[in-house]
């Protein structure tokens, strides 16, 4: 396995953001050996840059490839879930939530946003099995921050003020919103 270099970018207040993350994913129709040493070094670089998701792009491979690592507890009572998926889709979704969310791409950069609450999602795994399930919560808000990736969408393209922006060490977000803040979909 091995280490891959995550795509960063400048705070999109000060600096244009390059093109890198701007374009839209191919889709996968064969699942090569390729494509699963792909899953497994994008899972260790998901966990060494301590993120609960990663989208190919972030790596500079326009595939539609994600994956998602949520440890136990993550939302409270939930239990650990780790996903590959190849090609994934939400085909149902519905709630409105709103929470912080911070982005690998943007290191320590954090956004309030606005998202579905739960999601059906289908896709494959690694052995081109077809998978549909339900999600809700962060696992929610980290499948719709990665499908957005492999389409070239930013989640502050998901905010109305990007001036509401802040760093997660350094400023303190609105009193009565801390409980979320604490801890951040990043993704
Ligand atoms: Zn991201």
């Amino acid at each position: 396995m091995a280490l891959l270099r995550i795509i960063v970018e400048p705070d999109p207040r000060y600096g244009q953001v390059g093109p890198a993350l701007r374009q839209k994913a191919e889709p996968i129709t064969e699942i090569t050996d390729e494509i699963r040493q792909l899953a497994a070094d994008m899972h260790e670089t998901m966990i060494d840059a301590i993120g609960i998701g990663l989208a190919a792009p972030q790596i500079g491979v326009l595939q539609r490839i994600i994956v998602i690592h949520l440890p136990e507890d993550y939302d409270e009572g939930e239990p650990a879930r780790t996903l590959t998926l190849i090609n994934p889709e939400v085909v149902k979704a519905g709630g409105r939530e709103a929470a912080y969310e911070g982005c690998l791409s943007f290191p320590d950069l954090i956004g309030e946003v606005e998202r579905y609450g739960w999601v059906i999602m289908k896709a494959q795994d690694l052995d081109g099995n077809n998978v549909r399930f339900r999600a809700r919560g962060s696992l929610a808000r980290a499948l719709q921050h990665e499908i957005d990736h492999l389409d070239g969408v930013l989640f502050f393209d998901r905010m109305d003020d990007l001036s509401d922006l802040f760093y997660v060490e350094t400023e303190e977000p609105a009193e009565e919103e801390s409980g979320s803040e604490a801890n951040p979909v990043t993704a």
